[in-house]
């Protein structure tokens, strides 16, 4: 069996430990005699396998007591409609649009209400984070929208924005448990699983309970509303049994590896291999401002359409799967979430450096 490394920005690289721990328990959980799949996720089986997941994120991010964890589906998209029929109250949101995620949450929230895009970076193809110190927020504005790490062109904001009083809600999807967060700083924050966590079809939504009402715009589905699934601890309709688990042991890896401040220091190590790589590349260099790069998303081109195409094509050759840059912005992208080992990182490397003493 040979693994290969998969730098796919989602759903991704998973860590080899857990796929290994799901295989064994697969045909026969704990002696159940049945795999997660196949259990009835009202049994005291699941049960444990959602309350130890719940307390083991808890755990990670430090979440207070005054905040909900909840399990969903629908993936991110689903919050970009759930976020505004919950939460828009005054019929007012200010976004700030730093890439494609953002600009979708935006747009589907316009459906809803007055949503303002306050901010922008589209004007250099969101290569970097706008300046949100002083945002022109609107006085009856319910919340303030960030995508905080952005998947497609590889920027994350190093401080949040200044939201003069208003609440928070940030899109994690990408950069989810990569490193320690201040939960009382936001409202909500929510992203899908299948970028850093576990396999696609959870979206986990950390929500402030003060901001779980029936107050939601008229409409709203049973199911489109926070309420129902808080009052139901994830449990009101059948859920992503099955993904839940295996987030559950995505936990304990991180939580045996040292929690997320050391996550942190790994993803700094890792990111910093390949960034100091691109700074001193003839052929290669990195498209995002310095001061903003993603550690988890790195995109970069060589500045000639045919010469990204041939390394894209030598690269999966020798191993190095998904390197292809998102369609609308062509390039490369490597993706290097929290599995993603040193490892693949350094050989990367070092894949690119002959690539380019072989191409210049
Ligand atoms: C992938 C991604 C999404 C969309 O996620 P789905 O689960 O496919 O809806 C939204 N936001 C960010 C930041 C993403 O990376």
């Amino acid at each position: 069996m040979a693994r290969v490394y998969n730098f796919s920005a989602g759903p991704a690289v998973l860590p080899e430990e857990v796929l290994r721990e799901a295989a064994e328990e697969m045909l026969d959980y704990k002696g159940c005699g049945m795999s997660v799949m196949e259990m009835s996720h009202r049994s005291k089986m699941f049960e444990t396998i959602i309350q130890e997941a719940e307390a083991d994120l808890r755990e990670l991010m430090n979440i207070p007591d005054n905040y909900k964890v909840l399990f969903l589906q629908g993936g991110a998209s689903q919050q970009f409609a759930m976020i505004p029929m919950n939460l828009m109250k005054h019929g007012v949101a200010d976004y700030i649009i730093t890439g494609q995620w953002a600009k979708k949450a935006y747009q589907e929230a316009c459906l809803f209400g007055n949503a303002k895009a306050v901010a922008s970076s589209a004007d250099k193809t969101f290569s970097y984070i706008p300046d949100c110190s002083d945002l022109p927020i609107d006085e009856d504005a319910d919340y303030v929208y960030i995508c905080e790490n952005n998947t497609i062109y590889g920027t994350k904001y190093k401080t949040l924005p200044n939201t003069k009083g208003k609440i928070l809600v940030s899109d994690v999807s990408s950069c989810f448990l990569s490193e320690p967060v201040d939960v009382t700083k936001y409202g909500v924050i929510y992203g899908g699983v299948q970028k850093n966590i576990g396999p696609a079809g959870v979206v986990i939504v950390i929500i402030r309970e003060d901001l779980i009402t029936e107050d939601v715009l008229p409409g709203t589905p049973t199911m489109l509303r926070y309420k129902t699934h808080a009052d139901a601890d994830s449990l009101y309709n059948t859920p992503p049994a099955y993904g839940i688990y295996i987030c559950g042991k995505v936990f304990k890896w991180l939580k045996k590896r040292g929690g997320l401040a050391a996550m942190k220091e790994y993803n700094e190590k890792k990111a910093k291999i390949l960034y100091d790589f691109l700074d001193e590349s003839r052929l290669f260099k990195g498209t995002v401002r310095k001061e903003d790069r993603s550690l988890m998303n790195v995109p970069f081109v060589t500045g000639d359409v045919e010469l990204d195409a041939k390394f894209v094509k030598e690269a999966k050759a020798a191993g190095f799967e998904n390197l292809k840059g998102h369609r609308t912005v062509g390039g490369m992208r490597a993706s290097i979430y929290n599995a993603m080992p040193i490892e693949g990182v350094e050989a990367l490397v070092a894949f690119m450096r002959k690539f380019e003493a072989e191409n210049l």
